[in-house]
């Protein structure tokens, strides 16, 4: 910390984001970004007659590429909200929905952003345990006095809470906020989207990055009431208007015209993802049920470090969170079924040579 930096934010620990090496190639399993390209319309879109407007502002409101969302998700365009990531919308929602008075809630085992959020703002933050078996009782976000933030599927255990459970916290918490963020909700969850015309106090915050193969351009956006669309645009006019750059808004364009392409990759990565569960489970290994586009596993033949790095060690990046209740466990993203066949061929050969030792 230097001298120049505000003594409030001494004690911020800020976010660590997963290893993106970039000397060594490695089948690269750990921040859950889709194994499949674009698709041929974002290639296309991303051509010389855009970057020879790049002298010229974006579009600040986006609007053409937040009609097209209004269209896929059946809203209107005053429910959509875009920014560069879904992590800026969520930043913009701890900034904007709370207080000293009225806190965040968020579970323990989550995203590991929520926490940083509410340091940054100094705002009180309730990190409430999941159960034993990594589930949310959804009763514990009922009837709080202060922002609820909810990732479902939850990350990094890939477990959901039903549309019911959901509109039964929604419901208890009128006067509050409740974001649900669904960052992996295309690769089998049910999202809350329907919901944001019954309830003014819901924000669904999704994200181009994991299922829509775009974590590079940074693209997020936002479903909800015109109210809170409102509240968010007010934060963002006081920050960064032009939030979103030129070529980003023109493939999102274009990844949303191509929105079935996607949708196919996401069912082939769910397939991929049942038949790397059994495999690891006929390993001997623990591995909960996920329906995102990663797995939370665990083996009782070594810890969740030496899984993460004996893997490291022979090419495959996984992720390990050195946090008490999970550490056993390694989350790893589904990739290409070849991709997931040498994960397992590694795996297997991680657990003979501890065998032997
Ligand atoms: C990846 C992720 C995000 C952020 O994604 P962006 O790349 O900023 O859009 C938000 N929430 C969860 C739970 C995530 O896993």
């Amino acid at each position: 910390m230097s001298r120049f930096l505000s003594t409030r934010f001494a004690g911020l620990e800020a976010y660590t984001p997963g290893e993106q090496p970039q000397d060594m190639q490695y089948i690269k399993l750990n921040t859950n970004e889709s194994p499949y390209p674009p698709s041929p319309e974002v290639f296309a879109a991303c051509n010389a007659e855009q970057v020879s407007k790049l002298q010229l502002y974006p579009d600040p409101e986006g609007k053409r590429l937040r009609q097209k969302l209004a269209t896929l998700y059946g809203v209107e365009m005053e429910n959509v909200f875009l920014s560069n990531g879904s992590d800026d919308i969520l930043n913009f929602a701890f900034m904007a929905f709370c207080d000293q008075t009225h806190g965040a809630y968020f579970p323990e085992i989550s995203y590991g952003f929520y926490p940083v959020y509410a340091d940054l703002y100094q705002v009180p933050a309730t990190q409430i345990p999941l159960q034993e078996d990594f589930t949310i009782q959804y009763t514990d976000f009922c009837q709080k006095d202060g922002m609820v933030v909810i990732a479902n599927p939850n990350a990094p255990t890939g477990l959901e809470l039903t549309q019911e459970e959901i509109e039964q916290i929604i419901k208890s918490n009128p006067d509050h906020v409740v974001v649900i963020d669904e960052a992996y909700v295309d690769f089998g969850g049910t999202s809350c989207i329907p919901l944001v015309k019954k309830y003014d106090n819901l924000l669904v915050v999704q994200t181009f990055s994991k299922s829509r193969s775009m974590a590079g351009a940074r693209l997020g956006f936002a479903i909800a009431s015109k109210e809170i669309i409102a509240d968010l645009n007010k934060i963002k006019y006081s920050t960064n208007p032009y939030n979103i750059n030129r070529l980003t808004l023109a493939i999102g364009e274009a990844a949303i015209d191509s929105n079935d392409y996607y949708m196919e990759n996401c069912q082939k990565i769910a397939q991929t993802r049942t038949k790397t569960i059994e495999a690891l489970r006929a390993m001997g290994f623990t591995v909960l049920d996920s329906v995102a586009n990663f797995i939370f596993a665990k083996t009782n033949q070594m810890n969740g470090e030496a899984l993460y790095t004996g893997l490291k060690k022979k090419g495959v990046l996984v992720r390990h969170f050195n946090k008490e209740k999970i550490q056993d466990y390694v989350r790893i993203t589904i990739g290409t079924e070849e991709q997931m066949e040498i994960f397992l061929q590694k795996v297997k050969e991680l657990l003979q040579e501890e065998g032997k030792a």
